[in-house]
């Protein structure tokens, strides 16, 4: 079955059968292909031919390259369902969430497309007379995409349109736990080139690779920027390598994004917030609520309020009529056994977090959804577990919870619920949520792509997708230009 997706998607068959490293769907922990590894040397093989690529496209107008992503936008929008499947099949994540993610695809295709017409540079007063300054934007060269398993496709989306119209090309590393995804938005890609006519070849290319082949794209010096997201772990060894050969990088790391509840709050509307961005995803986003820093006054009514509404969460086949499909691996399971485990250690109350259905998938992993109630901040609260665990701390005072909210070594996103103005205002204000995203009235995650994404600290300090992020994918360049007749020096400087 997964087969006939992928062909429909435009997948040769080779390309995801008898190769060597199997590929799981979390849903029943069955094995659904088996694809090839690349080699180190395959890895430069293709930077080389990206790089031939980019000096073709970087003189081609920037409108014209918003073209070739606008057909993409297109392709897309006609395999949306299917691919949308192929993400619930290979990452868990229910019907709604995969077609979600294919939609942030396009979404940010229909960005790209009107950057293409922008790409703005500035004009700048010269303290000099007869003479011009501008800044304006050119392109980088090969740009490197390293991406986790939970947002398969959308991440490279996010990356390759922008990485296009600015005139780059770009070779993408995807996570060795979701292949299937990226060799068929590989497929759809190539279908819009088709489409589109005279781009160079090996514009947009794939690696399927474990660690040595990233290590290969995030050594080399052709590939001026590498966009990675994944763990902090990850992050501390790609962010030194790419500076130890003065390459740039985007980095967009782990998350331990609280909300503050306060007295005034919506609690209803909370309630559904605080649902949606701890259990979406099976707590497997970056943006996923981690920490409820509820004021003392309502902590209890809530908690109860969020255990009533727990037990209704329907979990099972995410293609079925469920909220909350699998957990990644067995890998993921064990982290989140061994975090509630910590969490009791350390003075915690745990609801929830139990394995589900194991007689009828006794290779996949699903779990309902815990709360842990903590007496403070400690040590496993201030960790990121790619998990649906939601740690409930209490506070008396505002201070206190914006404090609580930044002693965190991550910097990603953070929200208020609250009605009180001054409050709501003090949270975006310098002095309030040190995080990359600070919502109020809505939860951590989900975030559009108009914005600017990503986050401080061991988050990374990245930014993709909205917004200027686009910057980060071109070379800026400062041009001074004379139309006098004399040579005025900068400073006064008189040289003869
Ligand atoms: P991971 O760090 O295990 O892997 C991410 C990617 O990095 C994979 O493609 C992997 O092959 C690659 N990689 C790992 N080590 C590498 C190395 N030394 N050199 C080159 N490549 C290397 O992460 P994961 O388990 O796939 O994803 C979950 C993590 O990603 C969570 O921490 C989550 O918060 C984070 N995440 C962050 C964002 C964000 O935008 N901030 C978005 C999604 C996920």
């Amino acid at each position: 079955m997964v087969g006939q997706l992928l062909e429909r998607l435009g997948v040769q068959p080779h390309t995801f059968q008898g190769g060597e490293h199997a590929v799981y769907t979390p849903i029943d922990g069955s094995q659904i292909a088996g694809v090839r590894l690349e080699s180190a040397e395959a890895v430069r093989a293709k930077i080389a031919t990206g790089h031939q690529a980019f000096l073709a496209w970087r003189d081609v107008p920037a409108p014209r390259r918003g073209e070739l992503v606008r057909i993409f936008g297109e392709v897309l929008r006609e395999h949306k369902a299917e691919l949308g499947e192929l993400v619930s099949i290979e990452a868990g994540k229910i019907t709604q969430e995969g077609l979600g993610e294919v939609q942030e695809m396009i979404d940010i295709c229909d960005f790209a497309v009107g950057l293409s017409r922008q790409l703005y540079g500035l004009t700048i007063a010269s303290e000099r007379p007869g003479h011009h300054m501008r800044e304006t934007w050119h392109p980088l060269g090969v740009v490197g995409v390293i991406s986790a398993f939970n947002f398969p496709v959308a991440v490279w989306a996010w990356n390759t349109t922008l990485a296009l119209v600015a005139g780059n090309a770009v070779i993408w590393k995807p996570s060795e736990k979701t292949p299937l995804t990226a060799l068929a938005s590989q497929a759809l890609f190539d279908k819009a080139l088709k489409r589109f006519g005279d781009a160079p070849q090996g514009l947009a290319q794939l690696i399927i690779g474990d660690r040595e082949a990233g290590e290969a794209l995030v050594d080399d010096a052709r590939v001026p920027l590498i966009s990675a997201t994944g763990s902090t772990r990850m992050g501390r060894e790609v962010g030194p390598r790419v500076a130890a050969r003065f390459g740039r990088s985007i980095l967009e790391l782990g998350g331990n994004n609280a909300m503050i509840l306060a007295p005034s709050a919506d609690l209803d509307l909370a309630v559904r917030g605080i649902l949606f961005s701890a259990v979406g995803t099976a707590g497997q986003r970056c943006t996923t609520l981690r920490r409820l820093i509820a004021h003392r006054s309502i902590k209890d009514e809530v908690v109860t309020r969020l255990k009533a509404a727990y037990g209704k969460v329907r979990i099972g086949d995410p293609r079925q009529d469920n909220l909350v499909g699998p957990l990644m691996d067995k890998q993921a399971f064990d982290a989140m056994q061994s975090a509630l485990a910590r969490a009791r250690d350390e003075g915690g109350t745990v609801f929830g977090g139990e394995r589900q259905l194991q007689d009828r998938y006794p290779d996949a992993y699903y779990v309902s959804p815990a709360i842990v109630e903590m007496p403070g901040q400690t040590d496993v609260v201030r960790h990121e577990t790619f998990a649906p665990i939601l740690y409930v701390l209490s506070y008396d005072e505002f201070e206190d919870a914006l404090h609580l909210n930044n002693d965190v070594p991550q910097g990603l996103s953070s929200c208020i619920f609250t009605l009180d103005v001054r409050e709501a205002e003090r949270f975006q204000s310098a002095s309030g949520s040190d995080c990359g995203i600070a919502n109020v009235n809505i939860g951590t995650s989900g975030a559009e792509i108009g914005g600017a994404f990503g986050g401080e600290k061991e988050t990374g300090g990245g930014r993709e997708s909205g917004s200027d992020a686009w910057k980060a994918y071109m070379r800026r360049q400062t041009n001074t230009v004379n139309y006098s007749r004399q040579l005025p020096l900068a400073q006064g400087i008189v040289f003869d």
